[in-house]
């Protein structure tokens, strides 16, 4: 039988396999604290669980701590760092440091199966999920990394690396949990985004299970028929579900959701699709981003002109959307939303 992650366990996973061994409930609490409030990287760290256990521990389950491989940093200060996973596998990271806060962008998946035609992670394909800890070190080296580099804290957590996090929900949501849990990192909820491209029946599972983070939506056309040529999924996934579930999120949560909106050059800039997002937004409590596409190599798509992004901003700022526009960082080094795509990963 293959071992199971020990980071992959909850809080009642712990206490349940503690049971099993018949031992006392409050170590699964002790195990539990240094895993996740301490972070941990090796088990012979813990002092204060019997040896013998420890063994045990060892011997049943298995580690899957990730590594810093590499790291650049970009002209704006924004850093790109690529980790090495267990199986020699490669996933990124960035740091985005700005006036008032400093984000850090985690990924859930090595490459994604949503296969966004304007996406170099998409383009790559898919080859697995991340684990719990796996999703969780991310942040524990982003934040060694940025005091050392940057001389500061994280102050910001983005779900918006590489992957789609509801494709892989129980994992990124047990992470979520070990993020914010008092007992655990305790970060503020409201400092944490997950973005994601739209699938339905998970969304309204997580308006029930989310700790309280906040929602993002790639919505990137208002159309059904012009979505579904820029990601594939979205024939399966439509746009009226998909609002369907947003709805009722809104209803659920009592939270705002943010619309991105990818800025495509003739593609998606038009009046008439600045319309019909407005129309969109009348329906949702929502905000709406405009994102500045970032040129992936040997894509076709080209950035919205300067011209074009401030006429449908101005479009629905008229209108009284609560948009902005994203500014872009970490060019420069590929760092930038959707350019995340490492030339290790041998599929
Ligand atoms: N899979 C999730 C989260 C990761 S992608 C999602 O799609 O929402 C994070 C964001 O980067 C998404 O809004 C995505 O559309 C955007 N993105 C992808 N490729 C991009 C590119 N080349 N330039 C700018 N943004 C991009
Ligand atoms: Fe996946 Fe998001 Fe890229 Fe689409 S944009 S391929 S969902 S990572």
């Amino acid at each position: 039988m293959i071992k199971p992650a020990i980071r992959n366990f909850s809080l009642t996973d712990l206490e349940q396999w503690f049971i099993q061994k018949q031992q006392p409930l409050y170590r699964a609490k002790q195990l539990y604290q240094w895993l996740w409030k301490r972070n941990i990287r090796r088990i012979d760290e813990i002092t204060n669980i019997p040896k013998s256990l420890l063994r045990a521990i060892q011997s049943e389950t298995w580690w899957d701590v990730i590594e810093l491989f590499s790291f650049q940093k970009a002209s704006d200060l924004t850093i790109k760092a690529s980790f090495f996973l267990y199986d020699g596998l490669i996933v990124e990271g960035v740091i985005i440091p700005s006036n008032d806060r400093t984000t850090a962008c985690i990924s859930t998946q090595v490459g994604c199966p949503v296969r966004c035609r304007f996406c170099a992670t998409g383009n790559m394909g898919y080859v697995r999920n991340l684990n719990v800890g796996e999703i969780v070190d991310q942040v524990v080296l982003l934040n060694r990394l940025s005091t050392d580099q940057l001389g500061t804290n994280l102050t910001n957590i983005v779900i918006m690396g590489m992957g789609e996090p509801l494709l892989n929900y129980e994992y990124t949501l047990k992470a979520l949990m070990h993020l914010t849990s008092p007992e655990a990192m305790n970060w503020s909820k409201n400092r944490i985004t997950l973005s994601t491209v739209g699938i339905p029946d998970r969304i309204i599972q997580f308006a029930h299970d989310n700790p309280g983070v906040k929602l993002a939506v790639s919505l990137h056309a208002p159309f059904q028929d012009k979505r579904e040529q820029l990601i594939p999924l979205a024939k399966k996934y439509t746009l009226i579900d998909i609002l369907e579930a947003l709805k009722n999120y809104v209803k659920i949560t009592n939270q705002v959701v943010t619309f991105e909106y990818l800025m495509l050059y003739n593609v998606n800039d038009s009046i008439d699709d600045a319309r019909e997002l407005v129309r969109i937004c009348s329906t949702i409590n929502s905000k709406v981003n405009l994102i500045p596409y970032n040129n992936v190599e040997g894509l076709a798509f080209v950035p919205s002109t300067e011209d074009k992004i401030h006429t449908f901003y101005k479009f629905l700022k008229n209108r009284h959307i609560n948009v902005r526009i994203r500014k872009s960082r970490g060019q420069d080094i590929d760092a930038a939303c959707g350019q995340l795509a490492n030339k290790l990963v041998n599929k």
